[in-house]
């Protein structure tokens, strides 16, 4: 419902048309986009996550051991 300044409009309930529009999914967290959000498109798969869960999913794509390494290579 769009504001006319009735009071018919400040006592109405909120209804589904005033939601924020779902956009899409976070390709990280799964859980929905909304209109408005802050995000971030990737080169992988072209997936869209929140801002918020960007660093863990470039984390997740290009880390694979993180430690000491020892004197043979192997990562401990
Ligand atoms: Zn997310």
């Amino acid at each position: 419902m769009i504001s006319d300044g009735t009071p018919e409009y400040r006592f109405t309930p909120p209804g589904p048309r005033d939601e924020p529009k779902v956009v899409g999914e976070c390709a990280w967290c799964g859980g929905e986009i909304y209109e408005g959000d802050e995000v971030t498109e990737m080169y992988t798969h072209y997936h869209t996550v929140h801002a918020d869960c960007e660093h863990a999913y470039i984390e997740s794509c290009t880390i694979k051991e993180r430690g000491v390494v020892g004197a043979d290579g192997t990562i401990e």
